[in-house]
């Protein structure tokens, strides 16, 4: 399915989520919320790498009371993630974060959901109704496990819906890519509210990337996703490194240069995977979204490497640096480095002149 028509925008902190708005990186830190400084000293990671939201884990009501004194020193918007006690979702509301992530498995409190609402609508913060197949409320027992993400998410809706609140985003998450995939297209079925899009839990890098560039860039391409965040068991820059290459992949969205480089063979005749990993290591830093190309040989190289803006076709002991598919210099292997970023900065000095 495609999607056709737009989800709802929201405000978060302002950053607009859905209706259109293009799809927002975010991740969520594994400090210890109550420690400040380790938790902002993250979050400068984060925002360093491109995340656009952030969200932190709120077990107790010192996190909670944490949240102010982080806010100060961040730069993008702050979300609570709460489960169990909405008496900390209370707390964060008092502590200024901008918006929530309520689980309704395990926030079973109708009274105690109804004070987050009202106290939520009044401030205009969002609430993320961030349904977990592994925290399903124990009551919903009818059909498959994609069916009852989305029994809970309806029921929750109809609950916040009720009490006149409608700053609602909506997440399903699965480890099982098909269950979530279906999951997802149940949802956008039913509803106009944002759609948060991931694979939970989905392990560590490379497996756990790959796992939810396939979740995450199914849905996406499909139309559905509003924001998205790559689950991994890793430091959560590569979360946001990971997000980045999966909207770049699929154009959505531009991010720094992408890298274009062949995967060697018996024809290759340079340590082309030395020199692609230090291209890589400059080009991280590169702000414009310049398209570079490695290549190994004369087969696929002039070809790939004219396509691109700077290209690289490495032959034995030379090769051939073009620039928007123009050939700029012959260069020997010894300087094949120097000189291709020599080019590429020349590139981006006349982009940004
Ligand atoms: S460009 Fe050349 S070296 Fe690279 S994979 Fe193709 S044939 Fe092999």
């Amino acid at each position: 399915m495609t999607r056709s028509s737009k989800t709802r925008a929201v405000d978060i902190g302002g950053v607009t989520v859905g209706g259109g708005a293009p799809v927002v990186v975010q991740s969520m830190t594994k400090t210890d919320t109550r420690d400040v400084s380790a938790t902002v000293a993250q979050i400068a990671e984060l925002e360093a790498e491109g995340c656009e939201l952030v969200r932190v884990a709120v077990p107790d009501m010192e996190a909670a009371r944490a949240i102010t004194a982080i806010k100060k020193a961040i730069h993008i918007p702050l979300i609570a993630d709460i489960h169990f006690d909405h008496r900390l979702a209370l707390e964060s509301l008092k502590a200024g974060v901008d918006a929530l992530r309520l689980n309704p498995g395990n926030i079973t409190s109708r009274q105690g959901v109804a004070r987050v609402v009202a106290k939520a609508r009044a401030r205009h913060i969002p609430i993320r109704i961030g349904v977990n197949a592994g925290s399903l409320p124990k009551d919903i027992t009818e059909g498959s496990l994609a069916q009852r993400m989305v029994s809970a998410a309806l029921r929750e809706i109809g609950f916040l819906e009720g009490l006149d609140f409608d700053l609602i985003k909506i997440s399903l998450k699965a480890f099982d890519v098909p269950t979530t995939v279906a999951g997802y297209h149940l949802m956008a079925r039913h509803t106009r509210y944002p759609l948060h899009v991931g694979i939970t839990e989905a392990g560590p890098p490379p497996a756990g990337s790959i796992r939810s560039a396939v979740g995450i860039g199914i849905l996406l391409h499909q139309g559905i996703g509003d924001t998205i965040r790559v689950s991994l068991t890793s430091p959560p820059a590569e979360e946001v490194r990971a997000a980045w290459e999966i909207l770049k992949s699929l154009n959505l969205r531009e991010h720094g240069a992408v890298l274009v480089s062949c995967p060697t063979c018996g024809r290759c005749d340079v340590d082309l995977q030395g020199l692609v990993a230090q291209v890589e290591q400059r080009l991280k830093n590169l702000g414009s979204p310049l398209k570079v190309a490695v290549m190994g040989c004369e087969v696929n190289g002039p070809g790939e490497a004219r396509e691109a803006d700077v290209g690289l076709a490495a032959g034995k002991g030379r090769g051939v640096i073009f620039k928007k598919g123009e050939k700029v210099r012959t260069v020997t292997e010894a300087s094949f480095m120097d000189d291709l970023m020599a080019v590429v900065a020349e590139m981006e000095d006349s982009n940004a002149g």
